[in-house]
């Protein structure tokens, strides 16, 4: 396991996720024949099977689907951050991502409160998406 923490790769598939996350815009691939978006990337719509997709912006918004509390680092990498929280958010467009989600307080979080993307950058080219429960 690694000490430093871990940075992700981008690949073809993944690049036009990375290069939004980088403007800190989320965006997803969306199919042009049936109009919903889907995540993770693939090379077909996974609801019609069509192989016409396009990246297009979402709206950054969602609820939380599922949460839960690491208290054990996987790896040393993480050591000096838990516990912290790891949520699986349903976006308003549909697709559920799982992500970090940020709070001032870990045990504030509740299944169904809405949340809004934020971008922590990890360095000079990557980007991550994370999630804050929304400011009334
Ligand atoms: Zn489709």
């Amino acid at each position: 396991m690694p000490d430093e923490r871990p940075i992700p790769s981008p690949n073809p598939g993944t690049a036009p996720y990375w290069k939004a996350a980088r403007e800190h815009r989320l965006a997803l691939p969306r199919c042009r024949d049936c109009g919903k978006f889907h995540s993770y990337p693939r090379a077909r719509c996974p609801f019609c099977g069509s192989p016409r997709l396009a990246w297009e912006p979402c709206s950054g918004k969602g609820t939380i689907y599922s949460y839960t509390e690491v208290f054990r680092a996987p790896s040393k990498a993480f050591a000096g951050e838990v516990p912290y929280l790891v949520a699986i958010v349903a976006l308003e467009e549909g697709p559920h991502l799982m992500t970090r989600l940020v709070t001032a307080d870990n045990t504030s979080a509740r299944v169904g409160q809405p949340v809004d993307v934020a971008f922590e950058d990890l360095d000079d080219e990557i980007s991550l998406p994370v999630f804050k429960v929304t400011q009334p």
